[in-house]
């Protein structure tokens, strides 16, 4: 059946209603952004600018794939996952497999990192993010630090690869460095800054995780063993050999693991300072000697 052509906030309001009628009252789902994104990509446009077109008419093909970008949605897949990116501290980064959508959990260390940066007065550190995924945590920070240089590790090579391509995306391919590597194994120097958030979900939390963060992040960076520690132990017993001294550590962590953390940092010798996320819970610790 041929329909009368509708405009772009009509297609966003009609987009909206199909995605609230599938949820129902569920709150935790957010039907006007996520249209919004998606009309946006299906038309190939900036969906910052996208409401200054609202009254501009859609084209039929555009509508169908704006459904179809709908019903991908309903079915579990991330907005970030269907459009390909993601925005963090006010950049937008690539996404790829092998990488995770970036949380906004995680601005809570880049905000203490360049704090902490500032703080000591550090005009040209040396910075290395430890499992860097798509590069949000070490390119935000390089984004706020002029003089800083950045190396970005991953077990993932898809996930380097993207971390790379983000890099060059901001301009910060000249300040930054990614490679393969597990965890600080080949890893050597002397770090002014090591942040870190590794897959920490524990044996529990891990088969209850939405179908949005099971079945579409990487599982390699959600899996964090038993208790959720795993990975903080390989990693925290190498701080010293990597760090300068005097320097820090920034680690993230599940919202119920700051005790058993502390305790672990404290136990090879870190004094941790506990950081709170934007909802309140203990998120993540800075670590000094
Ligand atoms: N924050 C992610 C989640 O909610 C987990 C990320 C991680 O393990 N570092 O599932």
């Amino acid at each position: 059946m041929i329909e009368p052509p509708i405009t772009i906030a009509a297609l966003r309001r009609r987009i909206a209603n199909q995605l609230r009628a599938g949820w129902g009252d569920d709150s935790a789902q957010r039907p006007a952004l996520d249209a919004k994104l998606l009309v946006a990509h299906a038309l190939g446009a900036d969906a910052q600018n996208l409401t200054l077109r609202d009254d501009e008419t859609v084209p039929d093909h555009v509508v169908l794939a704006a459904e179809a970008l709908a019903r991908r949605r309903f079915r579990g897949e991330p907005v970030a996952r269907i459009v390909g990116e993601r925005e963090f501290w006010g950049l937008s980064f690539q996404l790829s497999p092998g990488t995770l959508v970036p949380r906004p959990d995680s601005e809570t260390v880049v905000e203490a990192a360049v704090a902490e940066i500032r703080r000591r007065g550090l005009e040209r550190p040396a910075v290395i993010d430890l499992g860097t995924g798509s590069g949000c945590i070490l390119l935000a920070t390089l984004s706020e630090v002029p003089g800083a240089f950045g190396v970005g590790t991953d077990r993932s090579e898809d996930a380097v690869r993207t971390a790379r391509r983000n890099a060059a995306r901001f301009g910060l391919e000249n300040r930054s460095a990614f490679a393969v590597a597990d965890w600080t194994a080949a890893i050597g120097g002397a770090f002014d800054v090591i942040l870190s958030n590794p897959p920490y979900v524990d044996g529990d939390d891990l088969p209850a995780l939405p179908v949005e963060v099971i079945h579409h992040d990487p599982r390699l960076a959600l899996d964090g063993g038993a208790d959720g520690l795993d990975h903080y132990r390989k990693i925290v017993p190498e701080l010293g050999r990597l760090l300068k001294p005097g320097g820090f550590a920034i680690f993230e962590f599940g919202y119920r693991q700051a005790a058993m953390f502390s305790a672990l940092a404290r136990a090879h010798g870190w004094s941790p300072t506990l950081l709170r996320d934007l909802p309140g819970h203990d998120r993540a610790a800075v670590l000094t000697r």
